[in-house]
């Protein structure tokens, strides 16, 4: 929602620019080799966890990711054939895992739109590392069709959900999905989830369900705690994300960054906490525990977390690639363009050349954007060339 009376200036972007050109030597080891196993890019960082983007189409317009001006009737969204298949997909994704992905994360836009879905997650799910472990298979979703969706994504093989959910108010949360989406059914889709066995026992590490809350000072911040009483001894991990600067559309201001540290402190002025230890290397989000009388963790009240991607910059162990919904690899959330692999399987390559291209484009990997932020100050003139959040997922 922009403030009445201060026009903002919307800049228009087209992200579908021509792709970055595959890295020389991945061409000439073309057809020669398979190499697989772990890698490492140029500042020693693993590849661990592929986000892939389902759709660029969603049913919300939160203004922060799909401002209405910019994503209106007119928008030219992708056609069908521009998509990658499941096929196509599963397929990278095979050679992703040989190279040492653990973790698969489907987003978007609103992965719940791509029909079908269940299909994908079946074929992502019989996946397995090369030392015989199964993925660990994720989602983010918005939640409005989790009511319905939540037992067949279950019974497909998905381990772990993310719902997305910026407040339990519901004036709030319609002024912020800007479609008018009522909060009751996002919390019946969150209900059907834990239901569905996507309860804080399921999946891998932390819990098989977890809450995002994307804070946008001047707008939901006094949501802070209602959600944090709302989630706490639930078993549901509820984390706060710093409004970032991602895309071109969404008129991003530092000044309505609420920063991590507050957002903990204020909980802890209300609700005692105390920071435990990351659950995983690379990981986003540090973890804070609902403290006992006696200062401990109190595992039975939870814990929250924070993702501090604007005030702590996280690149120095980012271990994340992103495949954006026509097949570009991302090597950041904030990068301005991608490798086109849809190209590279289209045009007939091998399994050994989609390996040697994914392997020699980690390899050359430098990007550490949040890092780098600071440095820029509040000039971000470069946004323009940034892509979307809806186009390569979160
Ligand atoms: N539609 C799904 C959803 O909202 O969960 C998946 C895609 S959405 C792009 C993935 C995540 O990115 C969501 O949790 C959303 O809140 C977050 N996000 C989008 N724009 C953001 C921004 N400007 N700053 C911080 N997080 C953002
Ligand atoms: Fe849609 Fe998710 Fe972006 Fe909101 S954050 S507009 S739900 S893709
Ligand atoms: Fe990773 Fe880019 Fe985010 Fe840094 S800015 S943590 S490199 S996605």
């Amino acid at each position: 929602m922009s403030e009445p009376n201060t026009p903002r200036v919307v800049p228009l972007v087209d992200q579908r620019r021509g792709p970055l050109p595959l890295p020389r030597a991945a061409l000439e080891a073309t057809g020669r080799m398979l190499p697989v196993g772990s890698l490492r890019d140029q500042l020693g960082r693993g590849l661990r966890d592929l986000r892939i983007s389902v759709t660029d189409r969603c049913n919300f317009r939160c203004n922060y990711c799909m401002p209405k001006e910019v994503f209106d009737k007119d928008y030219a969204y992708l056609p069908h054939a521009s998509l990658l298949s499941f096929e196509e997909i599963t397929r990278l994704a095979r050679l992703f895992v040989a190279h040492g992905v653990q973790k698969i994360r489907l987003t978007g836009g609103e992965p719940l739109l791509r029909k079908n879905i269940e299909q994908l997650i079946g074929q992502l799910a019989e996946l397995r590392t090369p030392d015989g472990h199964a993925l660990d298979l994720t989602l983010t979703t918005n939640g409005s069709l989790l009511a319905r969706k939540a037992a067949s994504l279950r019974a497909a093989g998905l381990q772990r959900i993310t719902v997305s959910l910026d407040g339990l108010d519901d004036a709030v949360f319609r002024r912020m999905n800007d479609v008018d989406f009522p909060v009751s059914d996002v919390l019946e889709g969150i209900d059907a989830a834990r239901q569905a066995g996507f309860g804080p026992s399921a999946g891998r590490g932390t819990g098989g369900l977890k809450i995002n809350m994307v804070v946008k000072r001047g707008t939901n911040e006094h949501e802070i705690l209602p959600m944090a009483r709302h989630f706490r001894g639930t078993g549901i991990v509820l984390r706060f994300i710093e409004y970032m600067d991602v895309g071109a559309t969404n008129g991003w201001r530092m000044d309505e960054v609420m920063p991590s540290a507050e957002v903990v402190n204020l909980i802890q002025s209300h609700l005692p906490l105390v920071q435990l230890e990351p659950s995983a290397p690379g990981e986003t989000a540090e973890r804070w525990g609902y403290a006992d009388a006696q200062g401990q963790h109190d595992t039975n009240a939870g814990e929250i977390g924070v993702i501090s991607s604007v005030t702590q910059a996280f690149c120095g162990d980012c271990n994340r690639a992103r495949l954006s919904t026509e097949g570009k690899l991302y090597l950041c959330l904030f990068a301005s363009n991608g490798y086109d692999l849809r190209a590279l399987l289209r045009a007939g390559a091998s399994d050994a050349d989609l390996a040697s291209a994914l392997g020699h484009i980690w390899q050359g990997r430098t990007d550490r954007y949040s890092e780098l932020r600071s440095a820029l100050g509040p000039d971000t003139s470069d946004a323009g060339r940034r892509v979307e959040m809806s186009y390569i997922g979160g």
